[in-house]
């Protein structure tokens, strides 16, 4: 009898983990306690998967040893912890899909950054020539892109602490951790080492004949190799990674120096993200002029410090995938002219102390975008002129009100979009539609 492999979830982890599963030989069926989306039903249907929705029913896992569970469900789902109890197996759709390949895997994981450096790491390959592709937390996911005909040679994977947390001999040949800072915590007990932790295990079935890149000046990061003794006698290389002398025209990586006139990936945090995968890509073995014409024909992702327009004098620019505290701070770093500062949202437990001294320094006025502003208006009504919106566009016209010529209009939220938006990609959408009028209006 084939082997059966239930999968938890029927997003695009869980549909992808099923047909590399369906690939591979194994009897498979699928369980969403929710509504299965329309394009993902009709691919299972169109494999001839089974699956079942609006509930998990424990009979149809009768027999089943091994259970992917898909990252949005937490493990003390009622369901998942009667599975362990019962003896299955319970792993992440990572952990499944690095078990069915042979591929060379880069997997990059922090609170911030990992779609940036993911899509950096993978373009620069990419322009070199080889045969690589991405995956993970963004995009497509790992199982599926290893369900194709011709699977790639090899997998740059953008990796949540969530997708971390059910693996079991996943091992990536290059790891990158970029930073830690507080996020996700309720998934964590509201402990920040177990959240850490979750972090770390990108390179717990590391050997040494693999590479771990590590921000060096990261205190939790710093705080956890001490504790832990890491990397031990058989665990990976470590390569410690800081950025000194930012010079935004050029970046030093070892010896070898970028012209960094043509990226698109500006400040500081950029260049650290820009560090590590260039560290990556040698590992691969790129060479410097490769990787020189791989960082010229970059484009990043939208919502990341993305210049939308210039208006007047004054330039707009959209980072609605700045939902936590320290994305902000990246970006008021990042920023050498006054501000005008958009933010607000649904907020995740934000502490605002790391960024007064930037906001003092470098923000000329607040203007809160959310349906609860009183955190913010108290945290910064006494520094500066904060004004409230309840849409983009007032916001926007708010902001452009406020600017002067020279000023940059940056929206940073540093809280999720869920009171006002669908998420962070229209939030940002509509920011830059609204942005559009006024440029309309200034026939510019
Ligand atoms: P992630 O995939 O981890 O959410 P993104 O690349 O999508 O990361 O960027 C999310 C936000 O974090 C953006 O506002 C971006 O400007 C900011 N950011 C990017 N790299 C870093 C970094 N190394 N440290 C802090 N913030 C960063």
């Amino acid at each position: 009898m084939l082997e059966k492999i239930g999968i938890l979830g029927a997003g695009e982890s869980g549909v992808g983990a099923a047909l590399l599963a369906r690939r591979h030989g194994f009897e498979v069926f699928v369980s969403d306690s929710g509504k299965v989306k329309e394009s993902f039903r009709q691919e299972l249907e169109n494999h001839g998967i089974e699956f079942e929705e609006g509930r998990h029913s424990p009979e149809r896992f009768a027999g089943v040893k091994t259970v992917v569970k898909s990252p949005g469900i937490p493990d003390a789902a009622p369901f998942v912890e009667r599975l362990r109890e019962n003896g299955v197996e319970v792993i992440s759709e990572i952990e499944f899909a690095g078990r069915c390949t042979d591929a060379t895997i880069i997997g990059i994981t922090g609170s911030n950054g990992k779609t940036t450096t993911t899509r950096l790491t993978w373009h620069l390959l990419k322009t070199a020539g080889l045969n690589a592709v991405m995956g993970g937390n963004v995009g497509t996911s790992f199982a599926r892109n290893l369900a194709t005909e011709a699977p790639a040679d090899i997998h740059v994977l953008e990796l949540s602490s969530f997708q971390l947390d059910g693996i079991k001999s996943f091992r990536p040949n290059v790891a990158i951790l970029l930073n830690i800072s507080p996020d996700h915590l309720d998934r964590y007990g509201y402990q920040m080492e177990n959240y850490v932790a979750s972090k770390f295990r990108i390179a717990m079935n590391q050997r040494p004949e693999d590479l771990f890149i590590l921000d060096a000046g990261d205190p939790y990061i710093r705080e956890w190799l001490e504790k832990n003794a890491f990397p031990s006698a058989n665990g990976p290389r470590l390569l410690k990674v800081s950025l000194r002398n930012y010079d935004k025209r050029v970046l030093r990586v070892g010896e070898s120096t970028f012209d960094m006139q043509h990226c698109p990936l500006k400040g500081p945090h950029n260049h650290f993200n820009a560090t590590c995968a260039i560290l990556a890509a040698k590992e691969l073995g790129l060479s410097d002029e490769a990787i020189q014409l791989g960082l010229n024909s970059f484009v990043n992702a939208p919502h990341r410090l993305e210049w939308v327009a210039e208006v007047n004098g004054v330039t707009w620019i959209n980072d609605s995938k700045a939902t936590n505290v320290d994305a902000v701070r990246r970006a008021l770093e990042s920023m050498d002219r006054p501000v005008v500062w958009i933010a607000g949202g649904t907020d995740k437990g934000n502490d605002y102390a790391a960024l007064m001294p930037l906001v003092r320094q470098n923000v000329r006025a607040l203007v809160c975008l959310g349906v609860d502003n009183e955190k913010l208006k108290s945290s910064f009504g006494k520094m500066l002129p904060v004004e409230e919106a309840r849409s983009a566009v007032e916001a926007v016209r708010k902001a452009a009100a406020l600017a002067k010529q020279g000023d940059v209009v940056l929206l940073s939220p540093a809280c999720a979009s869920f009171d006002l938006f669908r998420n962070y990609e229209d939030r940002g959408d509509q920011f830059k539609a609204a942005v559009k009028t006024i440029t309309a209006g200034n026939g510019n």
